[in-house]
This record gives C-alpha cells, structure tokens and sequence, in this order.
C-alpha cells in the first residue's frame, strides 16, 4: 500500500497538525488546499500555471467525466492526471453531491423543468445534463468510475443531507449514506484485490450528519471501525458560513486519529473559513469558488495590503478604482501575475473580457491559497499558529 498519513507537528492549544500524506504519486505537505479540475481542467490554467503556483494536489469530478468525455476515454490515458498532463497526487470525488444538488439547478434553470433526481436506496437516477440522457449512480458504479478516472484518493459515494431537506428526508440521507459507504467499501476492496495495473487508490468515508453532533461522531465512528484509510467530511455545512462550519467540525475534532488524513469538501469561508477549519483538525481541502471567484474579479490580499475578515480578504479588481493602477494585485505575493503585471491591465483585460485575464487572476487565487497553507503550516511546525491566526483574524469571530 502506497498511502500513509504521518503526524509532524500537532498545536499544543487546537486540533491543528501539520503531517504528510504519502501517495503512488508523490507526497502532499499538510494542511493543503486541493485547486478543483472539474473537468480535468483549471479553467484556463495549464498544468505547469498550477506547478508554478505551488499546487500540491488536484481534485476532479466524477460525474463531469464520466458523462464527457467518458470513462473509456480517459482510461485510456491511464487516468485523468495523465490525461491532463497533472504528475503529481490527485483526488476524485463520487459525484453524489453533483447528482443531488448541481444537477437540480442545471435541470430547473436551463429546462425550466421541475424534475428532480430520483433516489432510491439502489442509486441516484439523474439526467446528463448535456444531452439530456439517463443515468444511474451507484455506489458500485461510482467506485468502478473513480477506478478508472485512476485518482489517488477516491470518495465513498454519500447522498448530502441538506437544510432544504425535511426532518425525515435528512434521516433517510443519512442511513442511506451509511450503507452506501459500507458498500463502496466492498466494491473498492474487490477491485485493490484484482488490480492488475495501477497504483493503490485510496477511499475516503465521508462524514455526513450537518451541525447534529451526534449523527457526525456516529458517522466518524462508523468510518473508522470499517477502515477506511482517510475521512473525509462534507455537505452544505461545510460550505460556506465560518462559524457553521465551525460548529460541524467541533463534533469529532476530539475523535480524530494521527494516522488518518481529514478532507473537508468543498470548504468555504475565505481564508476565515480555512483557520477556523485548520483549527479543528482538517489536513485538506478542496474549494471551487477560489478559481471561481478569480474569473469574476475577486482576488486575494493579505494582511498586509489591507486584507481582513471584514472585506474576506479580497478585492474587486473590476471596480473602477484600479483604472490605470500600476500596483501589483497585492505588494506580498510573489506569484507569476503580481510578478509581471499591474492591477490597472488586469483590470482592463477582465472588463474587456480577455482570455489572458482569467488565467492570470487564477494563478494569483491558487498560489494564494497555497501560500496562506504553506504558512500556516510552517506556522504549526514552528509553535506559533495561534499567533498567525490572530494576526489575521484579529479576535476571532467563532
Ligand atoms: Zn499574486
């Protein structure tokens, strides 16, 4: 087995840790911010932009490849990572959150059809979004999906709980993800036992159970007593709002083990988000709006040019104000774009609506993200995390 998690530092006064996770492609320096590939692809950016940026790890979507261009298709590279030219560790999700959330929106906004994925205990029936086909997503099929797609680390598949779900829909979610977890497991299982090419794929159980302390260190505890070799925790909770995030991960941040990496999907909140997650034990993260945010204009600063938990450490680069600016995004960063050019072109090529302007303000969101990581974790290894938070975070909200 090529994948290990091992300890290096932990916080005498958090859950914080620096550690290494050990991949068939490389290690992953802890805690780390994952950049999403949705469709084996940074939008804009080339896999030598995301070297260049300091990114350690990718993470693509199941349900996106699998409907195009196909998982044929891309095991015949050898995976997505070859198949993008990505040499280093990577990451799959199940699709599961696809399937129950973005699809519904797709569905809704681009038909105007209120039809929603089916589920049953069996799977998730969907819809392609592209051509409008139909679909099943098992926890077999999901598993035979990401063993193909040939990531490093792999999710079980999960069905999300939601706020928006009734009292009764969230329990069903609940129970159905236990058992969908253990047969994910299984299936994994047989297929590391009949690998014949490749390298050892590591699966995730994904912790469900929202704010709800106990269903959380249920889950946690189900997961561990299976054996899962990493912990992953995701839905909604995770998403967005600091201090909910917060309280979700407050729930197991006691229970974790050394010797096991945590992964919060889809993790929000701007760099608050990301203390407050480090401070409660999570290894890494993956989180789509950063590069999201970077082809709308919302960039990253620090402390330093006037960044903090009141502006959520960004500015809006399209606003008027950066007209004929010659300043670099932010005077800290050393990334390629602040390297080389000024807000005042930035902002005129993201106006205009320039191909150039979204690479370059994505390559200066992810190398922010991942020197933010690099810090922290330096900051862990050297005694002195709390200070960095606060020197962020001023007093902390949560
Ligand atoms: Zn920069």
């Amino acid at each position: 087995m090529d994948f290990s998690f091992k300890l290096v530092k932990k916080d005498q006064k958090t859950h914080a840790r620096a550690g290494t996770i050990s991949t068939p492609h490389g290690k992953i320096e802890t805690p780390a911010f994952s950049p999403v590939a949705t469709k084996a692809s940074v939008k804009g950016l080339t896999s030598e932009d995301l070297k260049e940026a300091n990114t350690q790890v990718v993470l693509a979507n199941a349900y996106h490849l699998y409907l195009r261009p196909g998982v044929e298709t891309i095991e015949n590279f050898g995976g997505f990572a070859p198949f993008m030219k990505w040499e280093g560790p990577t990451i799959t999700d199940s699709g599961g959150y696809q399937v129950s959330f973005l699809w519904q929106k797709t569905r809704k906004k681009e038909q105007g059809i209120r039809n929603k994925a089916r589920v049953t205990d069996f799977g998730m029936y969907f819809y392609s979004h592209i051509d409008g086909s139909e679909h099943v997503l098992t926890p077999k099929i999901s598993m035979e999906i990401q063993h193909a797609l040939a990531a490093d680390i792999i999710m079980a598949l999960d069905q999300p709980m939601s706020q928006r779900f009734s009292r009764e829909k969230n329990k069903d979610a609940y129970i159905r993800t236990l058992k969908w977890e253990e047969e994910s497991f299984k299936v994994w299982k047989e297929l590391e036992s009949k690998r014949k090419n490749g390298s050892f794929q590591a699966l995730f159980g994904i912790i469900q159970g929202q704010t709800d302390k106990k269903l959380r260190r249920e889950c946690l505890k189900f997961i561990l007593d299976t054996g899962f070799p990493g912990i992953a925790i995701g839905d909604e909770s995770i998403g967005a709002d600091p201090r909910i995030t917060a309280k979700s991960l407050d729930a197991i941040s006691h229970f974790l083990p050394d010797d096991k990496p945590l992964h919060a999907l889809g993790l929000g909140g701007g760099p608050e988000g990301v203390f407050e997650a480090v401070t409660r034990g999570v290894d890494i993260f993956d989180n789509a709006s950063v590069t999201r945010m970077a082809r709308t204009g919302l960039l990253f600063i620090y402390p330093e040019d006037g960044g903090k938990v009141g502006n959520k450490f960004r500015l809006n680069i399209k606003s008027g104000r950066f007209k004929g600016d010659r300043k670099p995004i932010s005077k800290k960063c050393l990334c390629y774009t602040c390297k080389n050019y000024s807000r005042g072109y930035i902002h005129h090529l993201l106006v205009s609506e320039e191909p150039l302007g979204v690479r370059l303000t994505t390559i200066h969101n992810i190398h922010f993200y991942n020197d933010l990581m690099i810090r922290i974790r330096k900051a862990i290894i050297e005694d002195r995390f709390l200070e960095l938070k606060k020197y962020w975070l001023g007093r902390s909200r949560v």
